[in-house]
């Protein structure tokens, strides 16, 4: 099959990789749509370290073409969308409903591709970059075949993530006010979740005013250029009631905004670190400021549940509610895979998509 390999140097297109049969409790899924993330690129770069070769690729959809064994909730044929975590289901923290605490949702699948015999790595649990992956049954979540799989693709990151991070990590009510600092592919899901929780204002901060129309669209009520502001938290104050706002969710993960972020809650606010910031990184805040019942919150993979949680974005997003198709700027071969990279270094696409239809 084909799939773009990561040697360390280079991103290639191959097609003699080879991929594992399912297991028990495993399907195999002929991808239909790989979103392309800053996560996946900060590997080639090296911000990211990561044994190579790898097959990248993190958030996708598809069509179920093989069952393993003891699966029972899936069956050939169903779309669905994937999701990285594959908790183990039988710990205390997925007892407790809490997959995104398993300690068991870190690399579980270490080489299991083959090319010419060589073992390659697997990423995120996942490698959609591959037109073939086998995942655990738990990972792949059945979706209304009405969702176009270049929407779905993105669920499984971006959306669950943002969503997530409103709805069940800082738990927005009606009426509190909202900051998201950076409109890209994890902010602008906060954005539309803090307007489907009813929050008001909310205010979105980013340097790139291309990003404001669809910012707006996703339910911001100010947009504000930080540059052009002079001071970020003054600009937020002065929109909030001169206090700073209920929640502020840090999309970006920079050692600056993190600190800004800190200041812009008003007293019982919550921080809310989704950014991922580089290793070393150290933030620097007042205590004190903190007294006053303020909260720095991290956040994983939007304290999801995925089968609740995929299920809901779908029915959200069929009922109008929420917006999947504009978060793709642009759909692409999967041959076409060197363009869309370009592209998004060149800062011309928020997120791209390749494509691999007939897969199956
Ligand atoms: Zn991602
Ligand atoms: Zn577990």
């Amino acid at each position: 099959m084909r799939g773009i390999v990561f040697d360390g140097k280079a991103l290639a297109l191959i097609d003699d990789l080879e991929g594992p049969d399912p297991g028990p409790g495993e399907v195999e899924v002929a991808i239909q749509a790989s979103g392309v993330c800053h996560s996946d690129l900060s590997v080639v770069n090296g911000t990211i370290a990561f044994p190579t070769p790898v097959v990248l690729g993190h958030e996708g959809a598809g069509i179920v073409a093989r069952v393993g064994p003891a699966v029972a909730n899936l069956a050939v044929g169903d779309h669905v969308a994937l999701v990285t975590l594959g908790q183990c289901g039988a710990c205390p923290a997925c007892d407790a409903g809490r997959p995104t605490l398993c300690r068991e949702t870190f690399g579980k699948r270490p080489t299991p591709f083959r090319v010419r015999g060589k073992p390659h790595h697997n990423f995120a649990n996942l490698s959609t970059f591959a037109e073939r992956i086998v995942v655990k049954a738990n990972q792949a979540i059945r979706i209304p075949k009405s969702v176009p799989f270049a929407s779905a693709a993105l669920i499984g990151c971006g959306v669950l993530t943002g969503t997530g991070a409103v709805f069940h990590r800082a738990k927005v009510q009606p009426g509190d006010s909202v900051v998201v600092i950076g409109a890209g592919g994890i902010g602008l899901n906060v954005v539309q979740a803090a307007r489907i929780a009813g929050a008001h204002p909310i205010l979105v901060l980013d340097t790139n005013r291309d990003k404001e129309a669809l910012a707006r669209r996703m339910g911001a009520t100010d947009f504000v250029d930080p540059r052009a502001e002079g001071d970020a938290v003054a600009a937020v104050k002065a929109r909030t009631g001169g206090w700073g706002a209920n929640h502020v969710f840090e999309c970006v993960g920079a050692k600056r905004l993190m600190e800004d972020a800190i200041k812009m809650a008003d007293w019982g606010g919550n921080v809310v670190l989704i950014g991922v910031a580089p290793p070393e990184t150290k933030v620097e805040f007042e205590p004190l400021g903190l007294l006053l019942d303020v909260s720095i919150m991290g956040c994983r993979y939007g304290t999801s549940q995925p089968q609740r949680d995929v299920t809901r974005i779908c029915e959200l997003y069929l009922a109008g509610r929420l917006e999947l198709d504009a978060l793709v700027s642009k759909r692409y071969p999967l041959a076409d895979f060197e363009r869309l990279v370009e592209d998004m270094e060149a800062g011309k696409i928020a997120r791209g998509v390749l494509e691999m239809p007939g897969a199956a």
